[in-house]
């Protein structure tokens, strides 16, 4: 039950409303009460105010107690109401009259000489504290004080009013609220409920269509009734999951596709060379041997494939390990240079480096050196016989600039935005047929990550039908770092 969202917040909302409504009627009931001991105390002080004119004035022409007894009767008669009851002491602390037969039997409980009463005439002594409770038996009264000199005497006042009404008023209140509270909050509890129903009713809708969205159906949505609400936001985030997701499954799908199509070329050649060469009996020695060649170029073709293809694979889970250590950049631009001449001359293709300045840069040799080759075998590849690549390396500001540049036919401007695209290829056949061993469009993709990888770019600087420039930009280390811990060459 409370694995459910809608019943937690019922009964959290229930619980708080419970709380809320408990402590506002306990407020209220207090207000209410004290403002009805408050009428009733003043109402009291009123009354004993006017009595008191009465008293003083029937006894304008009269002396003695006598008299002070008829003047209050007089008072009494005058100012009785059914729920009050009067009571005048005389200097000696005897009840002079009252508006109640005082019992003659002093031994039974009596409402005179009760302790609270004793109290409460007490209390008119002090000016501040005449006004009070009286208790007799179950009956609880409100009390007022008050002295008062006849013909010089002092004599005590006391009115009680029965609080039976006021207590009659404040139970009814008491069970006004035993019932109300209770409905309300079962009310609240079923509203409540009709609420959280109600509002993660989507949530519901949202989580049953994502949970019918599979790997075959990645393109379906989820429906976004109002895009600005909090759950329309949460079904757009979603969605972008989604998208995002839909992509890289996509990507996944097209590389397994590429992947394997490319593969299937080398493996279909192989097959076929070998079934060639088994097919027949009789064969001369130059026959096997152009045969086993064939066979080692595609099986290097084959296994430069799976190697580009497990690089990448790596890079995308990011667990290629980079081993950075201290080198100088211009160095590793000359040998590869150098090692590439043979490449360059078997076209008669002028190679020239120029690297004017030592550039030492913190990074992983073995993976730039990859890179550097990369453009400079592309270059070289794509080139035309009797043509010209010129390699370059300088730093700008903050960077690098290690740049491959050709005189080849160049790159059409439409794709040129796509050649770092893995297994993309501008001529997928021309590449194959007119180059040795030519390559699965990944060369770009791995050279582009490579320089990623050391905060770098990798970028198509220019290419027109003069020629292509492939720059990478590596960022170089700070300058004054470098006499601190000189390179040894
Ligand atoms: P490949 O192994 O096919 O060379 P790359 O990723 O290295 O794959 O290059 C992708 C494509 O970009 C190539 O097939 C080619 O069409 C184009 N390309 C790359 N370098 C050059 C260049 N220097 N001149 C012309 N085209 C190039």
């Amino acid at each position: 039950m409370f694995d459910s969202v809608r019943m937690r917040l019922t009964l959290w909302y229930t619980g708080l409303l419970a709380v809320f409504l408990a402590t506002l009627a306990l407020i209220t009931y207090f207000i209410f009460w004290q403002s009805t001991l408050q009428r009733t105390d003043s109402d009291l002080d009123e009354l004993s105010e006017a009595f008191l004119t009465t008293v003083q004035a029937e006894m304008a022409d009269s002396y003695g107690p006598e008299a002070a007894k008829l003047a209050v009767r007089e008072a009494i008669v005058e100012h009785r109401f059914r729920d009050h009851v009067f009571a005048v002491f005389d200097p000696a602390g005897n009840i002079l009259t009252s508006s109640r037969e005082v019992p003659s039997d002093t031994s039974s409980p009596d409402l005179f000489s009760s302790h609270s009463l004793r109290d409460l005439r007490e209390a008119a002594n002090r000016p501040d504290h005449h006004v009070g409770n009286v208790q007799e038996g179950r009956m609880r009264y409100r009390g007022v004080a008050r002295k008062f000199i006849l013909k010089g005497q002092p004599y005590t006042l006391v009115i009680l009013r029965s609080l039976h009404w006021q207590n009659e008023m404040l139970g009814e209140v008491r069970a006004t609220f035993g019932w109300v509270i209770p409905i309300a909050i079962v009310l609240a509890s079923f509203g409540g409920y009709f609420l959280a129903r109600k509002s993660l009713g989507p949530v519901m809708a949202m989580s049953v269509q994502a949970g019918r969205i599979s790997a075959d159906n990645l393109h379906d949505r989820l429906p976004i009734q109002n895009a600005k609400d909090e759950l329309g936001r949460l079904a757009a985030s979603f969605n972008a999951l989604l998208e995002r997701v839909d992509q890289s499954f996509e990507r996944q799908r097209q590389f397994m596709s590429d992947a394997s199509h490319e593969l299937r070329t080398p493996a279909a050649i192989l097959r076929g060379e070998s079934e060639v060469a088994l097919s027949r009996t009789e064969r001369s020695v130059e026959e096997y041997r152009e045969s086993l060649a064939v066979l080692h170029a595609e099986a290097l073709r084959l296994t430069q494939i799976v190697e580009d293809l497990f690089t990448l694979t790596r890079a995308d889970a990011g667990q290629y390990p980079l081993a950075p250590h201290d080198f100088y950049l211009d160095e590793l631009v000359a040998e590869c240079t150098h090692a590439a001449r043979s490449l360059a001359s078997a076209k008669q293709i002028a190679l020239s480096c120029e690297v004017p300045e030592e550039l030492p840069i913190c990074g992983d040799e073995a993976l730039l050196r990859r890179l550097f080759l990369n453009l400079l075998d592309n270059a070289i590849k794509y080139t035309p016989d009797g043509g010209r690549v010129t390699v370059s390396c300088e730093r700008l500001g903050a960077e690098y600039a290690m740049s491959v540049t050709d005189s080849g036919p160049g790159i059409p401007t439409e794709i040129q935005r796509r050649v770092f695209e893995r297994f993309f290829r501008a001529d997928k056949a021309r590449t194959r047929v007119d180059t040795d061993g030519g390559g699965a469009g990944l060369g770009l993709s791995i050279a582009r990550w490579i320089a990623e990888a050391h905060q770098g770019r990798l970028i198509l600087a220019r290419s027109d039908s003069t020629g292509s420039t492939f720059t990478a930009l590596l960022p170089a280390p700070v300058a004054v770092a470098l006499p601190a811990q000189p390179l040894t060459r």
